[in-house]
């Protein structure tokens, strides 16, 4: 009899050990009769054992897919650094068979400019690096030229990018030099075109894997190389357990296997900047000139806004408009006596929607109908402010009525699916629509080419976030922007904001931003120091709160970490649980993954190394 360790995927528990009649491979996927029933469940061949002293339930079948060894070491990695079980992060992962790939020779290959030549020749011979390229100076066509290196040696690639990216215009761009040797992967995507992926994959036909997130866990057999595009995006950090980043994870995969690894943005990381080597890719492919005008009026649309919206649609010209949040209105307010409306389960101001009549929360969904009186004092004058995306189109259609612009909205209230999201580029670069007003999902790296204003609204609020990285995201977010006017051309770019200085000195100038950016981090913060953030969520308000204190009782007596900060979380109130958080900071990671393996001994916490999120 052989005995086995095993990780049953999908499952919270620890390794299992199973034995079968029949030998199984390291790394082989099997089926075994798991929990008090029985029932037939996938797990993967970790380790021979010898045999136990205890019973053992029997392996029933192989399925004969394997976990490739990449695929291997990043889950353990994952479940490592990210203390989480084993089976439960290969939940995740796809397997197949193990196929061979062979080498391939794109019929068109891409030309380089002299600058691109050149930034290409030195990322090349770098295992990692970023390339740290404005704008329009023409990324793609670099990432094109690596990926052909690899595909010619019969090595596979990885082109991640945010999954708003992965359009049909990418589609048709990649198309055009891989041919039908790519695949495209997200979150998103159907039953029958995954199939038709992970076919195509064993086959041994696909180099290249385009793809968001979770295309890291794609079963590659020979991957030598991973593109990061956009890589300071914060899509690429997970919001659910285990709280991976893509990003950081690719990096870690380069030094392990040998996959070279390249990092692109226009604004990217300080983290980024500070460890890898780079290039910097400046200038616009395009001839191009932009005018900054600051409008130091409270968030709205002011008459400045008017004026500029009405200079590019006389031109007949497109401009975008970046809002932060969605629905008519963010916040209803008790002018009596100041209450905001919350949602009863979460203490979050709801979003106003009118035309539904109804208040929704964005945190658990929960909807109401719009309160006639305030709740608190039965006052009736309550006031909506905080003005978001469908409202401003609402106001934006009254204002430029003489010009009848079509004006569509760009936000997560709109684009439900990928199918929305292609319509809607298509009418914006066929120029039916005048004006997109959207949210973040305005800034990712879409072209459009007639636009000549991007308006940029209700940043401040964003640039005073308690979290480390505000400003950063705030920039970035700023500059991404901005630069979705003007591609071809003269454009102007409005920032509404009170903090005219901040923008003004370094909109124009990331590359400053990042050297003065890493002075104030200096001791304090990433990519200096490391954090751990842990959540405790409970029913019961008390009971968070002693778990809290407890824990802080006894991280500061830690010499190996430095607890910085404790007690209710920004939003102490989350569908109906009480949150508290503790803050942890080392100079190295290893401390605080003991801290979070002693945390989570307690069901009530949650443990985020690497935070984004704050709230
Ligand atoms: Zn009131
Ligand atoms: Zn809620």
């Amino acid at each position: 009899m052989n005995y086995y360790e095993l990780a049953i995927i999908g499952s919270y528990l620890d390794n299992l050990t199973y034995e079968s009649e029949f030998e199984c491979e390291l790394l082989s996927e099997v089926i075994v009769p798991f929990g008090k029933q029985n029932k037939p469940h996938r797990a993967i061949i970790l380790k021979e054992l010898s045999k136990p002293n205890f019973m053992t339930k029997a392996i029933v079948e192989k399925t004969g897919c394997v976990l490739s060894k990449t695929q291997f070491e990043l889950a353990c990695f994952i479940s490592y650094y990210y203390t989480c079980k084993l089976g439960f992060v290969l939940a995740s992962f796809e397997l197949l068979k193990p196929y061979e790939t062979h080498a391939f020779n794109p019929l068109k290959s891409v030309s380089l400019s002299p600058l691109q030549s050149k930034a290409y020749d030195f990322l090349q011979a770098q295992s990692s690096s970023l390339l740290f390229a404005d704008t329009g100076s023409g990324k793609t066509e670099i990432y094109i030229k690596l990926i052909e290196k690899y595909m010619q040696k019969g090595e596979q690639a990885l082109l991640l990018m945010p999954e708003i990216s992965l359009t049909p215009q990418m589609q048709k761009r990649l198309s055009v030099y891989f041919e039908d040797k790519f695949i495209m992967w997200h979150s998103k995507i159907s039953k029958k075109k995954k199939d038709e992926a992970l076919k195509a994959l064993q086959n041994g036909e696909i180099l290249l894997v385009a793809g968001a997130r979770s295309a890291l866990n794609l079963p590659f057999h020979k991957l030598g190389l991973i593109i990061v595009d956009e890589e300071h995006d914060n899509s690429y950090k997970a919001n659910n357990k285990p709280y991976i980043n893509a990003r950081d994870l690719a990096v870690f995969l380069g030094q392990k296997h040998n996959i070279q690894v390249l990092l692109g943005s226009a604004t990217p990381s300080l983290t980024s900047f500070y460890k890898q080597k780079h290039f910097r890719l400046k200038g616009t492919f395009y001839e191009s000139e932009k005018e900054f005008i600051f409008d130091e009026s409270d968030l709205g649309l002011s008459s400045l806004v008017l004026r500029e919206l009405k200079t590019s649609l006389r031109a007949k010209k497109q401009a975008v408009i970046f809002l932060p949040s969605r629905a008519n209105f963010r916040q209803v307010q008790c002018k009596n006596c100041g209450e905001r409306i919350k949602c009863p389960f979460c203490s979050i101001a709801m979003s106003m929607y009118k035309n539904k009549n109804l208040l929704k929360c964005h945190y658990c969904s929960f909807v109401k109908p719009i309160d006639q009186s305030c709740p608190h004092c039965k006052g009736v004058m309550l006031e909506a402010s905080k003005i978001g995306t469908a409202e401003l189109c609402e106001q934006l259609k009254q204002a430029l009525s003489e010009f009848s612009p079509n004006i569509a909205q760009f936000d997560r209230d709109k684009i439900t699916s990928m199918t929305k999201l292609n319509a809607i580029l298509k009418d914006f670069n066929e120029q039916k629509i005048d004006i997109l007003v959207g949210t973040s999902m305005l800034a990712k790296g879409h072209d459009y080419h007639s636009v000549d204003l991007s308006v940029i609204l209700g940043l401040d609020e964003f640039l005073f976030r308690p979290n480390y990285k505000a400003s950063e995201e705030c920039l970035a977010l700023a500059m991404q922007v901005a630069g979705r006017a003007g591609r071809k051309g003269k454009a102007r770019v409005l920032i509404q904001s009170k903090q005219k200085a901040f923008f003004q000195t370094y909109i124009k100038d990331y590359d400053q931003f990042l050297q003065d950016e890493l002075e104030n981090r200096k001791n304090l913060y990433p990519p200096f120091k490391r954090l751990l953030r842990l959540v405790i969520e409970h029913k019961e308000q008390r009971k968070a709160k002693e778990l809290c204190e407890f824990l802080a009782r006894e991280f500061k007596k830690l010499k190996s970490a430095e607890l910085i900060g404790f007690g209710s979380c920004a939003i102490e109130l989350i569908n109906a649980k009480w949150r508290f958080y503790l803050l942890l900071r080392s100079h190295t990671h290893t401390n605080l993954i003991k801290i979070a393996q002693f945390a989570q001994q307690y069901k009530e916490v949650s443990a985020d190394i690497d935070p984004n999120d704050f709230s």
